[in-house]
């Protein structure tokens, strides 16, 4: 990340000449004739720049990353139940943002479907269910 009070030198030469390939690569990307097949890649270059000039300058390129750091995007909610189950406790797993997880903890374990959990966790009888047999 760059610093704009002590920016160095070639900092700025880094980044005028990566603004100019960026730049060119738009102009190509928007206007070159479609015949020219060469220019096939150059909305994937100006791509390529764009994030080159946000990790120069904000020390990475993710969205959802710049988005926190900014506060600017709405977060996601902590936990969202999936329709999945953990292979070790058999609890519903939550979709987070480093992995699945159930409520016990488990995290980046094997994931079973609500069958392949009935049949590795067979339920036990609930109370309300004995009584009213
Ligand atoms: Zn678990």
């Amino acid at each position: 990340m760059i610093d704009p009070d002590k920016i160095k030198k070639s900092q700025v030469k880094k980044l005028l000449t990566l603004l100019e390939q960026w730049t060119r690569y738009e102009v190509v990307s928007r206007l070159a004739p479609i015949e020219k097949l060469e220019y096939g890649d150059a909305f994937a270059e100006m791509i390529k720049k764009e994030n080159e000039i946000r990790v120069m300058l904000y020390g990475t390129s993710n969205f959802v990353e710049l988005g926190d750091a900014w506060n600017i995007i709405r977060p996601r909610k902590k936990k969202r139940k999936t329709k999945l189950y953990c292979s070790i406790c058999g609890k519903v797993q939550y979709d987070t943002r480093s992995g699945y997880i159930c409520k016990k903890g488990h995290n980046d374990v094997e994931s079973l479907s609500k069958k392949e959990k009935r049949k590795k966790f067979p339920k036990k009888i609930s109370k309300k269910r004995e009584k009213s047999r």
